[in-house]
């Protein structure tokens, strides 16, 4: 099966195509010669999924998915959540978006946050919701190369180490996205095999 994702992070492409395998072929937008930058205006997670895949399936009438992620932080009431991406301003740099996060939680002890993954998925004109959840902690100062957006910063609970400080393969043993895939492979293989 071939499913279109609607993305242009690389990153995202290349973490999914890693926890789905050889079971669907992901299509990114660049690869489906797609160049547009789609808005993700609304206030849920939910909301902005739907809105990607709904704008592709509407472009291709292919069947494809999308998925947004928020990083929510309990001492900061959910912050940054679905403004993960454009925190610090809409330039979406990783870097500022860290930097305003380690300010606002300096001198905050309670470091709990979770990263929230929801994949819309499209298939024949129907929209599928799939959520994945990871819980861990915000530490103080950046560790690690690896990964992209807040990784250096996030460690999962049950390991040691940030998400930028792991594979690809030992990130998708804790990821959000990887737990929203699992779902999403689950329920394609249940319904359209
Ligand atoms: P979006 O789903 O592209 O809107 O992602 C929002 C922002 O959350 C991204 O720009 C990243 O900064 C951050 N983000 C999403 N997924 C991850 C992840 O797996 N690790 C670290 N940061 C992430």
């Amino acid at each position: 099966m071939k499913l279109i994702f609607a993305t242009n992070n690389q990153n995202k492409v290349e973490e999914l195509q890693s926890a789905i395998g050889n079971i669907i072929e992901i299509i990114s937008l660049k690869d489906a010669g797609i160049n547009i930058d789609i808005p993700e205006p609304f206030d849920t997670l939910e909301e902005n999924a739907s809105e990607k895949s709904k704008t592709i399936y509407a472009l291709t009438n292919m069947n494809c998915f999308s998925e947004d992620t928020g990083l929510e932080t309990e001492a900061l009431n959910g912050e940054p959540g679905v403004k993960s991406a454009r925190y610090a301003g809409e330039d979406k740099a990783f870097d500022k978006n860290i930097d305003k996060l380690l300010l606002k939680l300096n001198g905050i002890n309670n470091r709990n946050a979770q990263f929230r993954t929801v994949i819309s998925l499209i298939i024949d004109n129907k929209e599928f919701l799939f959520e994945g959840i990871c819980k861990g902690k915000i530490i103080n100062e950046r560790k690690g190369e690896k990964g992209f957006g807040y990784d250096p910063v996030f460690v999962p609970n049950g390991s040691d180490k940030t998400f930028a400080e792991m594979t690809m393969e030992e990130k998708n043993n804790f990821s959000h996205r990887k737990k929203a895939a699992d779902k999403l492979i689950t329920f394609l293989q249940e319904n359209f095999k």
